[in-house]
């Protein structure tokens, strides 16, 4: 029988776990996901309310700075996204960290017509540039409730496709994964994944009112994130032993620590 090393395994925290550092240019996200730890942490400290996280407020400081060159690679951004109305602001941002050479993970529920844009910005820069786009699901009935202002599975798919037909270098988060099983998704991208694909279970759903809002949902996360379901995903990611697959060290700590 298969067995997991996991004891060797290097324990790292949030956005650590990808980047040295991370930018971010507005306050709120119209993405709007339920899960979501910055709206829940901007709560917390009365930064914004649940009605008003889905308003984006500039940054105008990260805006406006210059930034040089930094130690290792630069998560962008991390509590809000590229959409339609930010794109030009972090268009403006992006061209300053590129020029100062650094490297850019772009992370990202994508809006085609946005990295449309940016890979035509960049297309000279490919090298600085990783896209990572986050989808967590192929079912949009699932995306609808947990990503309410997402796009949907289908431009997201779309617009990963386009990045790698551009030959840039693209990534999947599937963190929350909000399928039982996501390697039926794994399977699906990664034709077009040339980097890595992670895997991360959904935390804090204790902490949300999804059991009050909709006990259907409430009951199937609570199954996909049951430790059962959790070790038989680790096992099966035997299969992608030393390839582009990666569990995040959230599955590791739910199950271990
Ligand atoms: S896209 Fe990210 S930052 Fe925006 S609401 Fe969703 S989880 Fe939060």
């Amino acid at each position: 029988m298969k067995s997991l090393k996991v004891k060797s395994h290097k324990i790292t925290q949030g956005t650590k776990e990808w980047a040295d550092s991370n930018i971010n240019l507005y306050y709120g996200c119209s993405n709007n996901c339920r899960y979501c730890y910055a709206k829940k942490m901007a709560i917390r400290f009365k930064r914004k309310t649940k009605v008003t996280w889905k308003i984006m407020e500039p940054n105008l400081k990260n805006i406006k700075r210059q930034y040089g060159k930094r130690k290792g690679r630069v998560m962008f951004p991390t509590s809000h996204d590229i959409t339609e109305e930010t794109l030009n602001t972090c268009l403006i941002v992006l061209e300053k960290l590129v020029n100062a050479g650094n490297e850019i993970l772009i992370t990202s529920k994508p809006v085609l017509a946005c990295i449309k844009t940016i890979c035509e910005r960049f297309r000279d820069k490919k090298e600085l540039i990783q896209f990572r786009f986050t989808i967590t699901s192929y079912n949009n009935d699932r995306l609808k409730f947990w990503e309410p202002d997402a796009p949907s599975f289908e431009e997201r798919f779309e617009t990963l496709k386009y990045a790698y037909k551009k030959g840039f270098k693209t990534s999947i988060s599937i963190e929350p994964f909000l399928d039982k099983d996501p390697y039926v998704l794994v399977e699906r991208l990664k034709p077009y994944v040339t980097e890595s694909i992670w895997i991360g279970k959904m935390n804090y759903i204790k902490s949300t009112n999804i059991q009050e809002e909709n006990r259907d949902f409430y009951n199937a996360i609570r199954g996909i994130i049951a430790k059962e379901n959790l070790t038989k995903i680790l096992n099966k990611s035997l299969d992608y032993f030393n390839s582009f697959l990666r569990i995040k060290d959230s599955v590791y700590n739910y199950l271990y620590s």
